[in-house]
């Protein structure tokens, strides 16, 4: 049973200062709720702070998560926050603007006001930029979608189309084509697939079509086809590959080491989610491209159990330096 939120944060108070927390979580979506739900459970004294707009808002299902498959994303999130502030986890809704080192502590920005705190764990997500195209922000996670794993199969019975955002878009349409056997690339802006790349998609019979898309065909509310070259082609979804882009403002201005891959310029973290920053530590999205909501829930619980750890690790050093002042002052008496 949980108890009273005071109690825990007696316990946890090893540092004398009342509004010190041990941990201020920026980001709270599904790599950020669980490490929230497991330090509070570890008797820490955490707060999450968080703007409301997880990377997958625009979805009415998830999918492939064990569990909940087919659960609302937003429902998730409601009962993870309700989970964790059962175990006296404290919420701030808002932007965290800023953050800074501040010796031995972090001071990070809120709606609240300046927060202290022993470590910081940023699990802001990231952010996918996608083609300026008529309609695809409007259909973004219904008739424009990202992931085969999260929306192939209900498409398994129709035409895919995969519109090109780069030479990667082949492969791409030749992971949809587990999918469906009907699916169509669209080169548009990229240009035309040559060589070993084209061979392969015909190899499959996956169609193609030249030309730069213009557009979407939208009755109702549903995307119903691709405008290219005047023409439209029937599709039940569009699959694209937007630009990820980490949102890890904090993190870059608080000096976190990147390294540059053909994806971009991400910011570093160990097998335990630590930055090159002390006490500064990231996880999910924001960090690792390939976090779907399992493994941002999976690392999440990995990285607040390796955070404790590292806590724990300062009380036992805070406890020894205590018992030898009192040793040396007995001592000198
Ligand atoms: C359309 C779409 C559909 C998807 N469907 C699925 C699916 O079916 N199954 C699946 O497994 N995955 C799916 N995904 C992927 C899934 O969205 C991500 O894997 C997941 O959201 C990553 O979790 P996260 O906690 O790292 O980041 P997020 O969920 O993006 O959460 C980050 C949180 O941090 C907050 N934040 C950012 N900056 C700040 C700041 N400075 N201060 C305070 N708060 C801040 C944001 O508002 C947000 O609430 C989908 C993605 C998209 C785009």
């Amino acid at each position: 049973m949980v108890e009273n939120a005071q109690e825990r944060t007696d316990a946890g108070a090893n540092v004398n200062d009342a509004a010190l927390t041990d941990v201020v979580i920026v980001g709270g979506g599904p790599a950020g709720l669980s490490a929230a739900l497991s330090l509070g459970r570890a008797r820490r004294r955490v707060v999450v702070i968080d703007s409301g707009e997880p990377r997958n808002r625009t979805a009415a299902h998830m999918h492939g998560v064990l569990g909940h498959d087919g659960l609302s994303p937003r429902v998730l999130l409601e009962r993870g926050r309700a989970e964790a502030a059962g175990y006296g986890v404290r919420f701030i809704d808002g932007e965290s603007p800023s953050a800074r080192v501040a010796g031995d502590l972090i001071e990070v920005g809120s709606a609240e006001g300046l927060l202290r705190t022993r470590r910081l764990l940023v699990a802001t997500g990231l952010e996918d930029v996608l083609p300026d195209l008529p309609g695809f922000r409007e259909q973004w996670g219904r008739g424009v979608v990202v992931c085969p794993y999260c929306d192939g199969w209900e498409h398994r019975h129709d035409v895919i189309g995969v519109v090109a955002t780069s030479p990667r878009s082949v492969e791409q349409a030749q992971l949809l084509r587990q999918w469906s056997d009907r699916v169509v690339y669209f080169e548009n802006v990229v240009g035309a697939a040559s060589g070993t790349d084209l061979e392969r998609l015909v190899s499959r019979g996956i169609r193609i079509e030249s030309g730069a898309v213009t557009g979407l065909r939208i009755e109702g509310e549903r995307m119903t086809g691709v405008e290219v070259d005047g023409r439209v082609i029937d599709v039940g979804v569009v699959f694209t590959g937007p630009t990820m882009r980490p949102r890890d403002a904090l993190l870059r201005s608080l000096g976190a080491a990147t390294t540059e891959s053909e994806l971009g310029d991400w910011v570093d973290v160990d097998a335990d989610g630590r930055t090159s920053v002390p006490g500064v530590w990231a996880v999910g999205n924001v960090v690792n491209v390939r976090a779907n909501v399992s493994v941002s829930l999976g690392l999440g619980s990995l990285v607040a159990g390796a955070l404790n750890a590292d806590l724990v690790a300062e009380d036992v050093a805070a406890a020894l330096r205590a018992v030898e002042l009192a040793s040396s002052v007995l001592a000198s008496s």
